[in-house]
């Protein structure tokens, strides 16, 4: 029989991206982080408030690093970190990609409730989602609500937007009931479901495939309407609403600045 020291492996190394960060004690932090391999997990940092500390600016909101654990009784401790990219910066000067980062890294932690359990399409879309953000590559709303999608469909539920989500009959069909999973034919199509125009529908579902070069050409109207469905979409899954969600200006829509 082998003793508990061989069994275990107190010290583990992982990619990860911090989603949260909270003050403990008076020099201390734990961390919320996403990481490639053990999927949610809350450490804490020790140290890291004082001015002396090397790895305190790494471990901020957004940074994406590659982290070294140990594991404790309750909570697992941080003995290394290395910066892989610091995108919080970067994100620090625009209000609305800020906001959208924001409501993609509360998205990810919602959407992981196991902590521990290895979530490994959840992480690469969640870096694949604030890389694109930082480079400022489409409208930031449109980068979150494709994200918000995408995430969702990974966490088992995709939405329709062509066939009825229902029956199955092959579309387009016209009404959206969230209830219902997506897309309904005039059969299935509850009291109270939404019509969105077809635009909408198109962009949705070029948003669900990470179609850009449709999401791009979208107009404003449409990327307005579809948000909409899309936030009703995420708290009808989720016990509660997302805090930062409210926080994303989506009223005055443009393109890529
Ligand atoms: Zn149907």
């Amino acid at each position: 029989m082998r003793s508990r020291l061989e069994c275990s492996v107190p010290v583990y190394r992982d990619e990860a991206v911090v989603l949260r960060a909270q003050k403990l004690g008076e020099s201390d932090r734990i961390v919320t982080l996403l990481t490639r391999s053990h999927g949610r997990v809350r450490a804490v940092a020790r140290g890291v408030r004082k001015t002396s500390s090397r790895i305190g600016g790494r471990l901020e909101p957004f940074a994406h690093v590659d982290i070294q654990l140990y594991t404790g009784k309750s909570l697992d401790s941080v003995t290394q970190v290395e910066s892989i990219a610091a995108m919080g910066g970067a994100l620090t000067s625009d209000y609305v990609a800020w906001t959208s980062g924001t409501a993609m890294l509360e998205t990810a932690e919602r959407l992981t409730p196991q902590e521990g359990e290895p979530a490994v399409p959840q992480f690469a879309l969640l870096v694949s989602g604030l890389r694109s953000l930082t480079a400022g590559e489409h409208d930031p709303r449109l980068i979150l609500d494709s994200y918000l999608l995408r995430s969702l469909a990974v966490a088992g539920w995709s939405p329709s937007f062509h066939d009825c989500a229902q029956c199955g009959s092959e579309g387009p069909h016209r009404a959206f009931a969230i209830p219902a999973g997506g897309i309904v034919c005039d059969s299935c199509r509850p009291p109270g479901s939404a019509a969105p125009s077809a635009e909408t529908v198109t962009l949705l579902g070029a948003l669900l495939s990470g179609e850009w070069d449709q999401a791009d050409i979208s107009e404003p109207r449409s990327r307005t309407e579809a948000s909409g469905l899309i936030a009703a979409f995420l708290q009808w899954h989720l016990d509660r609403g997302l805090k930062s969600l409210p926080l994303v200006d989506r009223k005055t829509v443009g393109g890529v600045a």
